[in-house]
């Protein structure tokens, strides 16, 4: 159990000031693009510099202990090392996800690929990782959980970076009314730490400028099965896996962000066939929140009793997947009805309970008063050729905010405002 302090509650705005506040936000948000596409005008996304809304953001930043912080830290350069020292065991991945591919298609369609990497035996010597691990804060025994890992088109590094900007602006500019100290607003240069994580994987590629070779793919898509319509996208990502570029992620790397291996490596004794040092290892293990798969009755009987203490996960990415309470229950009794390994598409997950606490949130220029959770994602690079670890550092961190009824986190899908942290 982690001894940091309790989160403090924010100091309390007034309504007034928080109107004001927002609107000076807003404008700030158009001058220093801290935009996103307007879903309202249908020529946004279309035509260029058209139908662009302020991205939804809390009014100020969530307030976090500095132990914690500094323990989500800490874990980042630990799980890129991990990833990388999984992704070299492609029989582990192919084993943990052989019951998930009988009844996920997706999944399937990767282990393809991945199967297909594994004998043509390419060696890749130029790897490259750019993550976002999740955390929440548990507010029953105060400890930093983990909620997942993401490997793949890791969200918001430019626009998280630019959050950190708007607080410390807004505090500075109405110090007088909030009693906040801006510089307890942590540095974050995610954004120009994944440019050059990107830069150097480039520079390692050692291309000269002839202009026709790929060095680095850069995947902002290929996350979803909507991303590969046809049999045409499924064959460009064989293409490129099996090109010699550098793939940022590598379908390696993109199959241990699946949230089956996140619950395998949970398990006893797992870590410890991937990484020697016993405080590393303990250090991650301290951050598992409760995982389990499917084939485990006994935790399938409790969630089916207890639905509202689980979460429901399927192999997907991108939030609005989750299935909670009632919709657990109900899913769980019809999945064990069929025949098959039906269940196997899923892992159980403990739900985390963070603290709540009031906050404005600014979203289409309305600032609303709700009570929200908030869930800190940690950016961490890596960089490495051959032997030698180039890169393996944190790199900037985000914060969405959510009100507390909401179940999803996602802030494209609607449901999160985007935030920086406050350190207490
Ligand atoms: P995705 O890959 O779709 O983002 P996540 O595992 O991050 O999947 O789940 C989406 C959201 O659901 C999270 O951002 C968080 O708000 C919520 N969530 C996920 N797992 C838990 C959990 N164990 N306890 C509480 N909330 C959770
Ligand atoms: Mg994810
Ligand atoms: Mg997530």
């Amino acid at each position: 159990m982690s001894a940091a302090a309790p989160v403090p509650a924010p100091p309390p705005v007034d309504p007034v000031a928080a109107g004001e506040m927002a609107r000076e936000a807003a404008a700030w948000c158009a001058l220093h693009g801290l935009v996103v596409g307007d879903r309202a005008d249908p020529r946004s996304a279309t035509v260029p510099g058209v139908g662009l809304v302020h991205a939804p953001f809390s009014l100020l930043p969530a307030h976090l202990p500095e132990s914690i912080w500094r323990q989500a830290c800490e874990l980042a350069p630990i799980f890129n090392e991990l990833v990388d020292r999984v992704s070299l065991d492609g029989k582990f991945l192919q084993d943990s996800l052989s019951k998930t591919r009988q009844v996920d298609d997706f999944t399937c369609r990767l282990l393809e690929i991945h199967n297909k990497m594994m004998e043509l035996n390419m060696e890749e010597n130029i790897r490259l990782g750019l993550y976002r691990s999740d955390y929440m804060l548990d507010l029953e025994t105060n400890s930093l959980l983990q909620i997942e890992l993401n490997t793949i088109s890791t969200s918001f590094p430019g626009l998280g970076s630019l959050v950190s900007d708007l607080h410390r602006t807004l505090i500075n500019q109405y110090g007088h009314l909030l009693s906040l100290e801006p510089k307890r607003v942590p540095g974050n240069a995610a954004s120009s730490k994944f440019a050059e994580a990107l830069a150097r994987a480039w520079a390692e590629f050692n291309v000269d400028r002839d202009g026709k070779k790929v060095a680095v793919v850069y995947y902002r898509a290929g996350y979803t099965p909507n991303d590969y319509p046809s049999e045409t996208e499924w064959s460009a990502r064989l293409l490129i896996e099996q090109s010699c570029a550098v793939k940022c992620p590598s379908i390696s790397y993109h199959l241990v962000g699946t949230k089956k291996i996140q619950q395998e490596l949970a398990k006893p004794g797992v870590l410890e066939r991937f990484l020697e040092n016993k405080e590393a290892i303990a250090k991650l293990r301290k951050c598992f929140a409760g995982l389990w798969s499917l084939d485990d009755e006994e935790i399938v009987k409790t969630a089916i009793e207890k639905p509202e203490l689980f979460v429901l996960k399927p192999q997907r990415e991108g939030g609005g997947n989750n299935i909670y309470g009632l919709d657990l229950r109900e899913t769980l009794t019809r999945l064990q009805r069929e025949e098959g390994d039906s269940l196997a598409a899923y892992i159980l997950m403990q739900r985390i309970f963070p603290k709540a606490s009031l906050a404005y949130l600014v979203r289409g220029g309305i600032c609303h008063e709700g009570l929200v959770i908030s869930e800190l994602g940690i950016y961490g690079a890596y960089l490495r050729n051959k032997d030698k670890v180039l890169i393996n550092e944190q790199s900037g961190y985000l914060m969405r905010t959510k009100v507390s009824s909401s179940d999803e986190g996602g802030v494209a899908a609607g449901f999160a405002v985007l935030d920086s942290l406050y350190l207490t």
